[in-house]
């Protein structure tokens, strides 16, 4: 592990940093609570070992720093109190430390307390490792793995108060009912993957691609206006053509995808809800117009 070590007595100090590193650790060593903090920021240690009477910032202090600091990683914190008076030890273990040591300094008691550090930063590190795959998780799509319709909605909640023009595009595979009576089931949820990675391939790194419902995706396309939007699905659309994923029950010969374009003019934010009415309206227009085509919300023409 990597350990902080913060005593402003120079013995003390020494000592510590003796029995840390022959427990096998790395140090870094800080002269006062405050160079403690700073050096806390900047080397994310896995544990520290603090003094309890420091100049400046003390050990409780830097204990609740840190406490309030961390978030997704957990810092073992040791106290080392002078005396072992019951009133420093709890004061500390209230601020946020998770064991202590008396001075003077026995090697053999901090050596176990590392254990016990290790351990504990460990299995905080797997919950953390945890946490962020089960957020994941809970936002992707399990068949075609682009986003779901829940991170579609903290994603929209979050461009409501954002100045910046973007479109939203409505996009359904056509004539999918009789792929999937034609070729079956399984084939369908392929076809569907393909599609998905099509789209997603097609877009910038800041625009996202939701499955909005079965045959039905949403992209979010960002800093885009309505005439560049239209060019984005025109090509997104005869880049699904392009897989030449044959369909006999389809006039085309092959699936094909129809879409709606509604845009959200900068500096303007209509409401997500109505820009997602309007390109579910534009994308029922290009159905209605022969499929396998794109076509804008009325309210927003390109040009
Ligand atoms: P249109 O061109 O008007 O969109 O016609 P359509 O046949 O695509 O429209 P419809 O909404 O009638 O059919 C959608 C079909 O999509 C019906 C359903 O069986 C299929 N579907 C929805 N989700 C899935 C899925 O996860 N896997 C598969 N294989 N099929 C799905
Ligand atoms: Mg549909
Ligand atoms: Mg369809």
């Amino acid at each position: 592990m990597k350990i902080l070590i913060a005593d402003d007595d120079q013995i003390s100090r020494m000592i510590t940093k003796a029995a840390v590193e022959q427990s096998g650790h790395d140090c870094i060593v800080a002269v006062d609570g405050d160079s403690a903090w700073q050096l806390f920021q900047e080397h994310s240690p896995e544990a520290v070992v603090t003094d309890l009477m420091m100049p400046g910032l003390n050990g409780l202090d830097l204990c609740r720093a840190i406490r309030a600091a961390g978030k997704d990683r957990y810092t073992y914190v040791i106290l080392v109190t002078s005396h072992g008076s019951r009133k420093d030890v709890l004061a500390g273990m209230e601020a946020g430390a998770d064991d202590y040591v008396t001075k003077p300094l026995d090697p053999f008691s901090l050596h176990i307390r590392l254990l016990a550090a290790q351990r504990i930063t460990s299995l905080h590190a797997d919950l953390a490792r945890y946490r962020s795959a089960l957020t994941e998780q809970a936002r992707t799509d399990p068949l075609t793995k682009v986003h779901n319709r829940l991170k579609l909605s903290e994603d929209l909640g979050e461009l409501h108060d954002g100045s910046h023009g973007y479109c939203l595009a409505m996009v359904d595979v056509d004539n999918f009912k009789s792929y999937n009576d034609i070729y079956g089931h399984q084939a369908g949820d392929a076809a569907l993957v393909a599609i998905a990675d099509t789209l997603a391939s097609q877009v910038r790194a800041t625009d996202a691609v939701y499955r909005f419902g079965g045959e039905e995706f949403l992209l979010l396309l960002r800093e885009q206006s309505a005439a560049t939007a239209d060019l984005v699905m025109e090509r997104v659309r005869s880049a699904v053509h392009d897989l030449t994923i044959e369909h006999s029950g389809d006039p085309d010969g092959v699936l094909t995808i129809s879409a709606g374009i509604a845009a959200s003019p900068g500096g303007h934010p209509a409401g997500t809800e109505h820009l997602l009415r309007e390109a579910d309206l534009a994308l029922y227009a290009a159905k209605a117009a022969g499929r396998n085509r794109v076509a804008m919300a009325d309210s927003f023409h390109a040009e």
